[in-house]
């Protein structure tokens, strides 16, 4: 086959219409999934595939961007959505529906004594900070590069490639972001010694350090003792410290990063598994912390954060979040299927790639997997080698034709419906597609 593209875009003419249709009406980023100028659009998802309007099916590795643990369109998720909305789908005012969450999230996160629901891992990013600033009296917010942290002004940063390895400086991610949010940001250097030297010296100015405890755009495990030094470092110098667990909390292990790699931060945030796909975050943490969102309670102090929000702890999302925890929790097995299958995407793709001299490696926590198309070390965001930033498009197109799904930003999420003949499938697609790659075999 040619040229992937002129394949893809046979098989997807109903996607380019309607791209075509609404791009200005619906003026969004095209999720760039495959190098084509409109997206594929998606019709349905059962289990571990999806089907697109053109009648398309993949086997997906989005997994609405990691939201689905047990699957699309899971029936203890579907029946408890269905239930709870048979009953009113939302009232701003309390419900029961909250507490046996909240319960379960305690339950499951060490540094949990309190819960704060919201509608999404943006929401909770953005209100744990509040809280920290709060807390702690100071304003300055340190973040790594190469994290995620949603799409509120105060996260959306990223490294001056042209700055220091050891000191890097942050930059506006996109336009639009005032430059009063950047500059309360300090950079950290990922998994380098520098970022502990950096939250001692501007310690007297952070409010919070927040770390995803596995980079999104990063996936390992090695960063275990990174994180735990991390944790020892912030304490000393009474910085609080953050997980952002949006992804890796019910995904890395059920009690998430925390018991993954047995380790205590001050707060932790939620989103994605959280709701059994429906829109969800959550803020937990230390009670002292915590019980600044108490608005009652902390009025008369004048020590009150601000939360709200029409849609938060609404019944059909708790409902479809008790439904999804509590069968992941009652099925421990998932945890080790997802293990296994991680373990054999990252070997057998990688021992694929190394016997081939390809210049790909994949790069993996359990079920988050990521495939870099570099030959050196990667350590941290800085580590992108551009000169296979064409053959990377090739392949995810090849992908797509192969029938496999990764997303726009190449993070392969794994779920409990993927079955070990899926997997066979995934590493059978990613073989054919590595060596059907033209930049690739050239480089080799
Ligand atoms: N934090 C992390 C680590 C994430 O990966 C994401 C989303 O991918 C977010 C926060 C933002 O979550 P949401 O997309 O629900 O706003």
């Amino acid at each position: 086959m040619a040229d992937p593209r002129t394949e893809f875009s046979r098989r997807t003419r109903r996607s380019r219409e309607l791209h075509e249709r609404e791009k200005s009406l619906i003026p969004m980023a095209v999720v760039g999934t495959v190098d084509m100028p409109y997206p594929i659009y998606i019709a349905e998802g059962h289990g571990a595939r999806v089907v697109d309007v053109d009648g398309n099916e993949y086997i997906d590795l989005s997994m609405g961007f990691g939201c689905h643990v047990l699957g699309h369109a899971h029936p203890v998720v579907v029946e408890a959505v269905r239930d709870a909305a048979g009953r009113g789908v939302q009232f701003g005012i309390h419900t029961p529906a909250q507490e046996p969450l909240a319960r379960l999230v305690v339950e499951a996160s060490r540094c949990a004594d309190a819960v704060v629901f919201c509608n999404s891992g943006t929401e909770a990013t953005m209100y744990a900070i509040r809280a920290a600033r709060a807390h702690r009296g100071r304003t300055r917010v340190a973040l790594f590069e190469g994290a995620y942290h949603g799409a509120h002004d105060a996260v959306l940063v990223k490294t001056d490639e042209d700055s220091a390895r050891n000191l890097p400086r942050a930059v506006a991610k996109g336009a639009g972001v005032p430059r009063t949010s950047v500059e309360q940001v300090l950079m950290l250097p990922y998994r380098h010694e520098a970022a502990f030297e950096l939250i001692r010296r501007h310690a007297d100015e952070l409010a919070v350090v927040m770390i995803e405890p596995v980079q999104g755009s990063n996936p390992t495990l090695a960063c275990r003792d990174f994180l735990a030094e991390l944790v020892t470092v912030c304490r000393e110098a009474g910085v609080l410290v953050l997980f952002d667990e949006v992804i890796t909390g019910f995904r890395l292990a059920y009690g998430g990063a925390q018991e993954e790699m047995d380790l205590q931060p001050d707060l932790a945030t939620y989103g994605k598994t959280l709701g059994g796909g429906m829109p969800v975050g959550a803020v937990a943490g230390r009670a002292e912390v915590l019980s600044r969102f108490d608005w009652h309670r902390q009025a008369a102090s004048g020590a009150q954060v601000f939360s709200g929000g029409t849609f938060g702890g609404n019944p059909v999302t708790m409902s479809a979040g008790v439904a999804t925890l509590t069968h992941l929790k009652r099925h421990p097995e998932i945890y080790a299927d997802l293990r296994e299958h991680g373990r054999r995407l990252r070997d057998e793709i990688g021992a694929f790639c190394a016997e081939r001299g390809l210049p790909a490696q994949v790069m993996s926590a359990h079920s988050m997997i990521h495939l870099r198309f570099q030959s050196g070390p990667v350590r941290s965001a800085r580590d992108v080698d551009r000169r296979f930033a064409a053959a990377e498009k090739e392949f995810y197109t090849r992908m797509m034709l192969e029938g496999v799904l990764v997303p726009g930003d190449h993070l392969a999420l794994t779920s409990a419906a993927h079955s070990t003949r899926d997997i066979d499938r995934v590493i059978a697609a990613c073989q054919s597609a590595l060596e059907a790659t033209r930049g690739l075999r050239r480089a080799a």
